[in-house]
């Protein structure tokens, strides 16, 4: 979402969603935190469930729970039409053409270790071009795997160099490993661009979407992305489930990473053959109740009206932006145009972490330190950070209430 720059009169259109109604299917956000109504400004760590996600976790276990794809017996046979259908809900809900490049995992980190341990262009020495403001989960697994990661550097604003990104790009390496959207600046990335640079030279690309899923339509076919990635937490659904999205050709290429139950065809001591994609990638029992649960938060997530959702978020953001300048000592990190509901900032003189705590001893729940993305940290010289981040059943009144701390905090530490 675009915002006005701090000053100027914002484009943010007036909201039409019904807050308090949204804030009702929370159970959680009714509760407290030490003994003051609770604000929760930590979203892009994990979001909060709506009812409707918790009723069908607890639906499954209580009326659906059996092991799936080799009981014969009615139980089985439910549990097993509700995993599998939950692949074709996925695929429709990411624009993928078929449910079969729909690899269920724990969770974003899982997905990118999958392809960094499988994808067979991945071989130690090659090189992945990723960015500054990666996650430490897209990071990582590459190295892991041997590879080198070469960073698009970002902007003091806090936005990829895309002059710098095309060049990297241009060298060919053997992955384009780009975040959508920054869980620490909130920066959405120009994906289709990168796409289009990437596919010119016949560079793959695989996106990191866990913070994007939850704020606006994903659809991989007009991004023209290989492989992208999701944690169903981010997105209102359970923790310990995600996905990986990728191109068929490419998931036929891939060997399993994991062996086990379910990921087989046939197996001999002399040799055993492998299911096709998606079933060679899923070893073992899966988190069967968790795949329930993200297709719940999908089917929520749909019934809302995304627009009115969007522009809720936009005005918490221009508000929040707005507030937060006029605190003094306060430094907003993270400023690009197009951004998510993420509010990053430093407060001269106070340790983040230190802050944290008082903003908890008020009830207000954000996040100190690196955020998993300390080259990012390194790069603006800053060893942490204070995060808050935002969702639509956040309110204005929450934002007054984290300014008003924020200042009380500025004037303690002025002294
Ligand atoms: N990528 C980004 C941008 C994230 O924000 C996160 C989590 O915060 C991850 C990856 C890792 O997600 P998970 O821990 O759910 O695997």
């Amino acid at each position: 979402m675009t915002i006005a720059a701090v000053g100027e009169p914002s484009t943010v259109q007036p909201t039409t969603l019904d807050v308090d109604a949204l804030r009702a299917e929370f159970p959680i956000l009714a509760g407290s935190s030490r003994g003051k109504p609770l604000i929760y400004l930590d979203s892009a760590a994990t979001t909060q469930k709506p009812q409707a996600v918790l009723d069908a976790l607890s639906h499954f276990y209580a009326s659906a729970n059996a092991n799936i794809h080799r009981g014969v017996y009615e139980l089985s046979e439910r549990a097993t039409v509700a995993y599998d259908g939950a692949r074709v809900r996925v695929a429709q809900f990411i624009g993928a053409s078929n449910d079969s490049e729909v690899v269920f995992v724990r969770g974003t980190t899982e997905a990118i270790n999958l392809v960094a341990r499988s994808f067979p262009a991945i071989t130690p020495g090659c090189t992945v071009v990723v960015s500054e403001m990666e996650h430490h989960a897209n990071i990582v697994p590459w190295q892991l795997a041997g590879a080198r990661t070469v960073p698009i550097p970002v902007t003091d604003s806090g936005e990829l160099d895309m002059v710098a990104a095309e060049k990297l790009i241009g060298e060919r390496p053997a992955m384009l490993a780009v975040v959508h959207v920054s869980n620490a600046l909130g920066t959405v990335n120009p994906i289709a661009e990168l796409c289009r640079m990437a596919r010119a030279v016949d560079v793959p690309v695989l996106v990191d979407g866990a913070q994007a899923v939850g704020h606006f339509s994903v659809d991989v076919a007009a991004l023209g992305c290989d492989f992208y990635c999701y944690s169903a937490h981010k997105l209102y659904g359970p923790t310990g489930i995600g996905v990986l999205w990728a191109k068929a050709p490419h998931l036929a290429q891939m060997p399993p990473w994991q062996g086990g139950g379910d990921m087989i065809d046939t197996v001999s001591f002399e040799r055993t053959t492998f299911a096709p994609a998606p079933g060679k990638f899923e070893a073992g029992t899966p988190h069967i109740a968790g795949v329930i649960g993200m297709v719940a938060a999908i089917d929520w997530l749909e019934r809302q009206d995304r627009d009115a959702l969007h522009a809720h978020e936009a005005d918490l953001l221009a508000h929040g932006t707005e507030l937060l300048a006029s605190i003094p000592g306060l430094r907003l990190v993270g400023t690009a145009a197009d951004k998510i509901g993420v509010l990053t900032f430093t407060l001269s003189g106070v340790h983040p972490h230190d802050l944290a705590s008082l903003l908890d001893a008020d009830g207000i729940c954000v996040r100190a330190g690196h955020h998993c993305t300390q080259p990012l940290h390194r790069r603006l010289g800053l060893p942490a950070t204070t995060r808050a981040s935002l969702a639509p059943y956040n309110t204005r009144a929450e934002l007054d209430a984290l300014a008003g701390s924020l200042n009380h905090a500025a004037e303690l530490f002025a002294r």
